[in-house]
């Protein structure tokens, strides 16, 4: 009776035991799956697949590349200036892009510290010689007119040219010009091109113009970096009223439309008498008149 106990009881343990066994062991269901969020991955637009642009290209400049208006990729590279050489009227500036750069050319006017100052319609007083006897006298220049016109005694102007008078009257009435007469002596120079060390070259020498009465400048002018023929004309009358020894000089000249670069100069006479192969320079001093005619 008592061992029979006994083993119940180890019975009602072992029993026991298993039932807490049971409790503790894991659970025996199979594990989830992963849900498909839980590993991040790119949002889908972050890795587009376009169709390519149609490019609309915008031509290079001297400052930008060759450019898509669409896409703003670039092509061919930006170009380089072409430069136009600086003349006496603009500075050098880019054929393609028109951007300027430095300055004109200097007027050797300019370059060489002359100064055309003289204005129509005042008088000045002008330093030469006698006639007869190389003394000094003194007369006066007075430019009276300057005007401009496309024909000259029936004669058009050439193609791209006008005509551009000034009419001077010159006195002298001191008494060396009253007992010895006057001499004067007149050229036309370049604003632009002025050279003093230039040979002088006489209008009798120069070569007849296409148009009547004119005769054609030894040296070309250069207008907007164009080389143009200047044509000269001019007369010239002296006659004693009273006491004064008066000249009228009249002279007209074919120059490019617009040209600012003639200048008439009255110099003394004495600075030629009797010299040979004179420069340009060796006709001007301090007392020598220079009348621009426009400019
Ligand atoms: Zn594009
Ligand atoms: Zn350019």
């Amino acid at each position: 009776m008592k061992k029979s106990f006994i083993v119940i009881l180890i019975a009602l343990t072992l029993l026991a035991g298993l039932v807490s066994a049971c409790k503790s062991a894991p659970p025996a269901v199979s594990p989830d799956p992963a849900p498909a969020t839980s590993t991040p991955s790119p949002t889908p637009t972050s890795t587009p697949t376009l169709a390519p642009c149609d490019h609309d290209w915008i031509e290079a400049s001297c400052d930008n590349s060759e450019i898509c208006s669409k896409c703003g990729a670039t092509g061919a590279p930006a170009l380089e200036h072409k430069w136009n050489e600086a003349n006496y009227q603009m500075s050098a500036f880019c054929l393609l892009c028109f951007k300027d750069e430095g300055d004109p050319l200097t007027p050797g006017f300019v370059e060489h510290g002359m100064k055309a100052d003289k204005k129509p319609a005042t008088a000045y007083p002008y330093v030469t010689i006698g006639f007869d006897q190389p003394e000094k006298t003194i007369g006066e220049v007075t430019l009276k007119e300057v005007s401009v016109t496309d024909s000259f005694k029936d004669n058009a102007a050439l193609d791209g040219y006008e005509f551009l008078s000034a009419n001077f009257v010159v006195t002298f009435s001191d008494s060396v010009a009253q007992s010895n007469g006057a001499r004067w002596t007149y050229s036309n120079l370049d604003f632009y091109t002025f050279d003093p060390a230039a040979a002088i070259v006489y209008y009798s020498d120069l070569k007849d113009s296409e148009i009547p009465g004119f005769t054609v400048g030894s040296k070309p002018i250069n207008y907007y970096g164009i080389d143009w023929d200047i044509h000269i004309s001019f007369d010239a009358n002296s006659a004693w009223s009273g006491n004064s020894l008066n000249l009228t000089l009249n002279y007209t000249f074919m120059v490019p439309v617009d040209y600012d670069g003639v200048i008439i100069t009255f110099t003394n006479s004495a600075l030629i008498l009797d010299k040979d192969n004179l420069k340009t320079g060796d006709l001007l001093d301090d007392d020598s008149l220079f009348f621009r005619l426009r400019g």
